[in-house]
């Protein structure tokens, strides 16, 4: 159990990781894991439910204006809900993820999701995980990690997690829809998809999620010693 309350931020695009990677680490040393890509997933849903376009910038200003997405971690899995109901699980499809893509692009949406992520971490004890943790959300982080990997295993990673909650896709299809998501997360305006200049970057390619995890702990147990000494 590392003392000191650190906050620990890992980016990276989809597929590269970072949430089993995130999850296993914030349990191991007894932090909180803060899924954000859930957060706008749900603001997404949202629109959906009610009919808004995600190209509709103007209505979904209005909607974040209206909305309330609490959020909370139960037992190291993070839970939202939208106008009462848990939707954690229904937003975890690739579909969702491709319009959480579109409404993250809206500074009205970022900026109503900024105040409650900063508000999470207040105390450290956190490993956030997301696309800008670092460079936006907790800049004065105490770690921060970037992971990334070749975009076919990502995809192949992606499709294998789908199959195995027994949803039907295709190979290609995913690869296709994560170079979508990945141009429009790294080439948007505002808080777009990058290693901030202080990150670790950790390639995961070929390397398995223990030994990834092994190195992310060693890296947060050597931080901890420094702080605490
Ligand atoms: O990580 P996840 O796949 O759940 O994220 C869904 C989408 O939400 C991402 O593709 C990205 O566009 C957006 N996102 C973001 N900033 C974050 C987390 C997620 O823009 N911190």
């Amino acid at each position: 159990m590392i003392e000191k309350r650190l906050i620990i931020t890992v980016d990276g695009p989809a597929g590269s990781g970072k949430s089993t990677v995130s999850k296993i680490l914030a349990e191991r040393i007894s932090y909180m894991y803060l899924d954000t890509g859930l957060l706008y997933r749900a603001v997404a849903y949202a629109a959906m439910q009610r009919g808004i376009s995600v190209e509709d910038d103007e209505a979904l200003r209005k909607l974040c204006e209206g909305i309330n997405i609490p959020f909370e971690t139960d037992n190291g899995n993070m839970k939202v809900l939208i106008d009462g109901e848990d939707v954690s699980d229904s937003v975890r499809t690739e579909e969702i993820g491709m319009l959480a893509s579109s409404v993250s692009a809206v500074s009205a949406v970022r900026d109503t999701l900024l105040q409650p992520q900063r508000n999470a971490g207040r105390y450290g004890g956190i490993v956030a995980e997301g696309r800008d943790m670092g460079t936006v959300v907790f800049p004065d982080a105490d770690i921060k990690f970037f992971l990334d990997a070749d975009p076919d295993e990502r995809a192949r990673r992606r499709y294998a997690q789908l199959m195995e909650n027994g949803v039907n896709v295709d190979l290609s299809a995913i690869k296709r829809g994560l170079e979508a998501r990945d141009y429009q997360d790294t080439q948007r305006e505002v808080a777009p998809l990058k290693p901030a200049g202080d990150s670790v970057i950790i390639d995961t390619t070929g390397i398995d999620v223990d030994r990834v995890i092994e190195k992310m702990t060693i890296m947060v147990e050597k931080h901890a010693r420094k702080v605490g000494s």
